[in-house]
């Protein structure tokens, strides 16, 4: 059975809803929200009718049974009462008398049925399905409400304010609706969702009074971290981004599975970042990036883990500051916070560990440019990022420094990822687990005493039945990826 979904005007006019339990308040909130009058009648009134009552107008409460002439008048009824009897005569009058009419939980007896809704300002997503499943309507309401961006409220006030001028300023359909969607998926509608409402009106405004230089598209850097390799560690925000990006330029670090969920017509550029393998060199990344986006694209500068923790994202920045070119950057889940907590081990514990040092382990010559001293200090747990080819140094160093040879040491290799694999040893034995395993890029190192909590709490056991035997191992999947995309 398919339905008509309409949206009804119902400012100021009066409804009925028979019933005041839980779920006739429930259904009060939902006309009133339409600014519709509501007359409530039920001969006993919950605490959550009587509260909505207390806080709101428009609301009218008859605490005795249905009458037939409550329904006259109405634009629509909802039959809410506990009694079925009540709620099958509210329906068998309302019928005769061309009233719409909800029953709840009784579609049979509906002429129309009420969808679950999102609310965002003047924008409404109605879902229905027809009266088949209202948790289903809901569940998909979940998934919609955290893709669709809170902000979009205030967005549609800013435009609709500007509809009239936007009218003046393009005669032709064609060119109001170019310019509008330049508004809507372009940097004045990104200053919106950044909380930046002034800026954003001030840009709309300057581009209705300068149709000519509004038709030059201007283009934006997003410089978004993706996490530690799960795909459903991606923020809404980053995810958002992701499907509205003309191209994307990525490192290596970046997982396929993420990268397959760039927007399909993308264009991919690979930047690499592999000691070996810097397909780019970083000024050539910060070139091409204000490059593309003077050309007027949606940039997006995807990166592993947060892009401000080694991820020389404060350089690309800086910049674009200096060449004028707009952007917003997105923190993403960092391998430290991924890979601890994935594995099983808190980076702080009230009784092991009251500090939590990041720290390079790409040591530029030999042992020379960390402060040993301060990381050897007990009581604090140390991760090394890029620390694997330093391994031997490291765990040498923290116990020539003092930190005792028996600190837990663990070695995460792909963390997140369906490779996912933990080593664990001590500062004694950490070198030698590594040199007998078959260790592959990235890794991380978590020294410290959180790191014999593993045991306990280690709950991530990424299944083999999982993974398809294509990408059984991720590292050749991050290869053949990669060469896919570079080709
Ligand atoms: N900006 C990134 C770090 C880039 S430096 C972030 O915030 O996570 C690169 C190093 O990060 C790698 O050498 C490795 O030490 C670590 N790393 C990144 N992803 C990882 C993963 N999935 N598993 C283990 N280590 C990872």
């Amino acid at each position: 059975m398919n339905y008509l979904p309409l949206c009804l005007k119902l400012d100021d006019k009066p409804c009925l809803v028979v019933g005041a339990g839980a779920v006739g308040a429930r259904k009060i909130a939902y006309l009133r929200h339409s600014g519709a009058r509501v007359v409530v009648v039920a001969p006993t009134l919950s605490e959550d009718v009587l509260a909505q009552v207390a806080d709101a107008d428009g609301i009218t409460l008859h605490q005795r049974a249905f009458r037939e002439r409550d329904i006259t008048g109405k634009q629509l009824v909802i039959a809410a009462s506990s009694s079925p009897d009540v709620n099958a005569e509210v329906a068998r009058l309302c019928r005769a008398s061309g009233v719409p009419v909800n029953v709840v939980d009784d579609t049979d007896a509906c002429t129309f049925v009420v969808p679950a809704v999102i609310h965002r300002g003047p924008v409404q997503v109605a879902i229905s399905t027809g009266g088949a499943s209202p948790v289903l309507a809901r569940t998909l309401k979940m998934r919609l409400e955290s893709y669709i961006p809170s902000a979009y409220g205030d967005l549609a006030s800013l435009v609709q304010r500007y509809r009239q001028a936007v009218k003046h300023a393009f005669h032709a359909v064609r060119e109001r609706k170019h310019f509008w969607e330049r508004v809507l998926e372009g940097p004045i509608a990104e200053l919106v969702f950044a909380g930046r409402l002034t800026e954003a009106e001030h840009s709309l405004k300057a581009a209705v009074a300068n149709p000519q230089s509004a038709s030059q598209e201007q283009g934006e850097v997003y410089l978004v971290g993706a996490g530690p390799g799960d795909p459903d560690l991606l923020t809404l925000r980053a995810l958002r981004l992701m499907q509205q990006a003309d191209v994307v330029v990525y490192d290596r670090l970046v997982s396929p599975p993420i990268i397959d969920m760039v927007r399909a017509n993308a264009q991919r550029i690979y930047a690499g970042k592999k000691k070996s393998d810097h397909a780019i060199p970083q000024g050539g990344i910060n070139a091409l990036l204000v490059q593309l986006a003077r050309e007027g694209k949606r940039v997006l500068r995807l990166k592993g883990g947060d892009p401000f923790i080694f991820g020389r994202g404060g350089e690309e920045i800086q910049t674009l500051i200096d060449e004028g070119v707009a952007f917003q950057i997105v923190p993403g889940v960092t391998a430290a916070s991924g890979c601890a907590t994935y594995s099983g081990i808190p980076l702080t514990h009230r009784d092991h560990s009251q500090a939590c040092i990041f720290v390079t382990g790409h040591l530029k010559d030999g042992t020379s440019d960390l402060n040993w001293d301060m990381l050897a200090n007990e009581q604090q747990t140390v991760v090394f990022y890029m620390g694997l080819q330093g391994v031997d140094v490291i765990c040498r160093e923290l116990i020539a420094h003092g930190r005792k040879a028996t600190t837990p040491a663990a070695l995460i290799q792909q963390g997140t990822t369906p490779s996912h694999r933990v080593l664990i040893g001590d500062l004694n034995s950490l070198p030698a687990l590594v040199r007998s395993n078959d260790v592959r890029a990235p890794t991380l190192i978590i020294v410290g005493e959180v790191v014999s909590l593993h045991e306990k709490l280690k709950w991530f056991r990424p299944g083999e039945e999982l993974i398809a035997p294509a990408v059984r191992d991720m590292h050749d999947y991050f290869e053949h990826s990669h060469k896919r995309h570079k080709s």
